[in-house]
């Protein structure tokens, strides 16, 4: 068991395909369960903790030690949500709950093109979210029973997902 925390409030992990709402979700949860919401898009380019720029994928070459060793002292303390498309390098023990969104392909599909998304780079994803690579990437990662994926087709959806997740944060209790 990788339950060697000290922390006094959880860490989540927000996952799921680009465009499935993880930064809408993650940033209305921190502000109902009093966390702090890390994107780690935005702290790759902020501390450039990546190797250059891919031109193909266009996207940072996002270098995961970097990324892990900036992170390690706050995910120890706690109260963190972190936020990203991928999750199979960071340390299982720093979460306690691992969520994965989940969008209908043709809603996904309206919200990669209006974010101007086309080509390989679209269809990548769309694909990805057909295959339900992060579902199958956080169980291969995370203890079952800690991962849960959520359908984030509407706004509704958001709002029941932040109270769902808010709850549990905040019943949430530290090991004594
Ligand atoms: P991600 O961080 O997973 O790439 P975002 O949170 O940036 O996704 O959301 C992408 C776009 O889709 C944003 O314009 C956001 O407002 C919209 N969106 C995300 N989730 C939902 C949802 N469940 N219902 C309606 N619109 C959503
Ligand atoms: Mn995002």
């Amino acid at each position: 068991m990788p339950q060697d925390r000290k922390r006094q409030r959880p860490n989540i992990l927000i996952t799921g395909t680009p465009g499935t709402g993880k930064t809408t979700t993650s940033s209305a949860l921190a502000d109902a369960a009093q966390l702090r919401h890390v994107s780690i898009g935005d702290l790759v380019k902020e501390k450039s903790l990546h190797d250059g720029w891919d031109d193909e994928l266009q996207c940072y070459v996002i270098n995961e030690d970097l990324v892990c060793d900036e992170l390690e002292d706050l995910m120890e303390e706690g109260g963190i949500i972190v936020d990203y498309h991928g999750c199979d390098f960071f340390p299982e023990r720093w979460f306690d709950r691992v969520v994965v969104l989940q969008t209908e392909n043709s809603i996904l599909y309206d919200r990669l093109t209006k974010r101007g998304y086309e080509g390989a780079k679209l269809s990548n994803n769309i694909e990805c979210e057909i295959f339900q690579i992060l579902l199958e990437e956080a169980k291969e990662n995370y203890e079952e029973n800690i991962v849960v994926a959520l359908r984030s087709d509407t706004v509704e959806d958001v709002a029941s997902n932040v109270e769902t997740l808010a709850n549990w944060a905040n019943n949430w209790q530290p090991l004594s």
